[in-house]
């Protein structure tokens, strides 16, 4: 809707650009250049031993405005127990914070929340304001908007940030719905220009293009950003002041039944090196080649939509927009196009290496390092020296 600029929209589509080619590749050919796999062997080598403390180190940019209302972060948890990605968002919550000139805080909702409140000041917020919702820990879609709105009402924040996980994603727009303001969701990038006016930006028509979004006229702005996407800072011992408001007159027309715990751990967001396989890979026997060189690796297998929706392996192990985003330290295509669906899944990875017989594949113009050739041939003779 924003598109057609809907008459009363909070929010205005500003730009919308083509997805940044953000890697600058160097490629090699089977058959035409010398020792390729050498250099491969070589270059996995690099990824796995780069320093990683130096992606996690927090460089305070230049304020480019001065604003005086807060930027805010919602932190999500159950019961008492912090969803992590709230802390990629306080990551990047902190540096908005700093591009505004302005302080960080934390919100968070529920009755007994100590641990969650103890590390919003660990991962970053300045501050956390503590809506108690008396008898009521577990997210409840009414009792929370009572909350987080008679906050926002109270202390006029200037953006309010949500992990773009599943109850925050509902809170945000049944808050935004309440306190009449614009939702921006699912972005994965920010900036702040000389008026403190916040632009996010988010993959557009299935990732074909980027639109940068803005909310002009209404305050606070409200936005969920994609989980996988932001790294934490650093955990560091850090305390601060913490506002409690007790909330009272809630009313719900909810009622828990039964809570279940449910194991979601994903190994795919977790690895440290992934190997995906596309359907260059012809056969599903043939995937026994990736999860070698993902054993050798001590990494996992990942593989592109195609092959999930085949059932040529687990749907929690496809890779991309409608799949799991993944920040390994090294992720290696094999047999990939490279579509954009796919790209932003692995935006986050810290090197990339592709290997595809089509050195005009989109891949390879978002990887470090590429080989033109057969992944037949190379994959089998790559695992011989590694
Ligand atoms: P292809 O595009 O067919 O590419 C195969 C590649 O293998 C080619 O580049 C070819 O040159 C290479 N190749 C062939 N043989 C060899 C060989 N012997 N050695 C080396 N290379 C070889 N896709 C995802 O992955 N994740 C998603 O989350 C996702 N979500 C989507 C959401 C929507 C709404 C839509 C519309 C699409 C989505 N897709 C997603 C699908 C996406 O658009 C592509 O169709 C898909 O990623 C292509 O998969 P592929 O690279 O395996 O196959």
């Amino acid at each position: 809707p924003n598109k057609v600029g809907l008459a009363g929209s909070p929010t205005k589509v500003i730009k919308v650009q083509p997805p940044p080619k953000t890697r600058n590749p160097e490629i090699k050919y089977v058959g035409k250049d010398q020792d390729v796999i050498d250099w491969l062997v070589q270059k996995i080598r690099e990824s796995l031993t780069e320093d990683s403390g130096q992606s996690l180190k927090y460089e305070r940019p230049k304020p480019k405005a001065k604003t005086e209302r807060e930027v805010w972060v919602y932190v999500d948890h159950v019961d008492g127990e912090p969803n992590p990605a709230s802390w990629e968002i306080m990551g990047e919550g902190r540096r908005i914070a700093d591009l505004m000139s302005t302080s960080l805080s934390a919100v968070v909702i529920g009755d007994r929340v100590d641990k969650v409140v103890g590390e919003a000041f660990q991962y970053g917020a300045d501050k956390v304001y503590h809506a108690r919702t008396k008898g009521y820990n577990l997210y409840d879609n009414d009792v929370f908007t009572q909350a987080l709105s008679r906050l926002v009402k109270k202390y006029s924040p200037e953006a309010v940030l949500f992990p773009g996980s599943r109850n925050p994603r509902e809170l945000a727009s049944t808050t935004a719905i309440a306190v009449d303001t614009g939702l921006i969701a699912d972005c994965t990038n920010f900036d702040v220009d000389e008026k403190g006016i916040l632009h996010s930006t988010r993959p557009d028509f299935g990732g074909k293009e980027m639109s940068t979004i803005i909310c002009p006229n209404h305050r606070p702005v409200m936005v969920t950003v994609r989980p996988g996407v932001f790294r934490p800072l650093p955990r560091t011992e850090r305390k601060g002041e913490v506002i409690r408001e007790e909330v009272e007159d809630l009313f719900t027309r909810f009622k828990v039944l039964e809570t279940r715990k449910v194991e979601r751990r994903n190994v795919l967001a977790e690895a440290d090196v992934v190997v995906g396989v596309g359907r260059g890979i012809r056969d599903p026997e043939n995937i026994k080649l990736a999860e070698e060189l993902a054993e050798k690796l001590g990494g996992v297998v990942g593989v592109t939509k195609p092959l999930a929706d085949s059932g040529w392996y687990p749907k929690d192990r496809q890779v991309g927009q409608t799949g799991v985003t993944i920040r390994p330290k090294l992720y290696i295509a094999l047999g990939i196009s490279g579509a954009v669906q796919h790209l932003v899944g692995i935006a986050g990875a810290r090197k990339v290496i592709a290997i595809n017989l089509d050195p005009e594949a989109q891949i390879f113009q978002n990887s470090d390092y590429g080989v033109v050739g057969d992944l037949f041939q190379v994959v089998p003779e790559l695992l011989r020296r590694l």
